[in-house]
């Protein structure tokens, strides 16, 4: 399986890091060894000192596709998670200022941590979804994917002319505004509206 996310698709976000707004989504991978899951603890590790969260709704993909069309993408996937773009904002920041690729800042093992799904059909509007990051019971950043630049749909169309879809790709959506550093010791719970789909800690 892949991952693929999808980035600057929230105008509060892409300003907040004095991006442009995009005028088509912007999208990178991550390995599947950039998993975590299970509320497994999150290893601070060596190489940055600046990692932050990017709380991210996600789409895991139940057929396989190319060329998508926008108006059949629905029918690609059956369950909504949320997860974590983990990023080492000092790695990425000096690939940016030498236009090197991301990969160093966002692939790294355990970037993408990822709960549990829900059914598509527990929600009336998938463009319309609350969800919210707390750390150590703080609210830190809250998301509604109606903020979204690109839709879920219309990311899934785009992505798809380029890059084949096969059942458990993952594609996280964009982070909304809010990003910012973690902490050793700090536990990260994630929600869609009430219910919570993760909860770990950084370790
Ligand atoms: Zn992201």
């Amino acid at each position: 399986m892949k991952i693929i996310c999808i980035g600057r698709n929230y105008i509060d976000h892409a300003k907040e890091l004095n991006n442009p707004v995009p005028k088509k989504p912007v999208f990178f991978m991550k390995p599947e060894t950039s998993l975590l899951q299970k509320n497994n603890p999150f290893f601070y590790p060596d190489f940055s000192e600046d990692i932050h969260h990017e709380l991210e709704i996600v789409v895991k993909i139940n057929k396989v596709g190319k060329h998508i069309l926008k108006e059949f993408a629905k029918n690609y996937y059956d369950e909504i998670g949320l997860g974590i773009d983990f990023t080492a904002r000092d790695l990425q920041a000096a690939a940016k200022a030498k236009g090197l690729p991301w990969e160093i800042a966002k692939a790294f093992d355990h970037a993408a941590p990822i709960g549990k799904f829900l059914p598509k059909t527990n929600f009336t509007d998938i463009q319309n979804i609350d969800f919210s990051l707390k750390i150590n019971n703080e609210i830190r950043q809250v998301g509604n994917t109606k903020d979204m630049i690109f839709s879920i749909d219309e990311i899934i169309a785009y992505v798809s002319q380029f890059v084949s879809l096969k059942i458990g790709d993952l594609i996280y959506t964009g982070t909304p505004a809010g990003v910012s550093a973690v902490e050793i010791g700090d536990r990260l719970q994630g929600f869609i509206g009430d219910e919570e789909l993760f909860n770990f800690e950084i370790k």
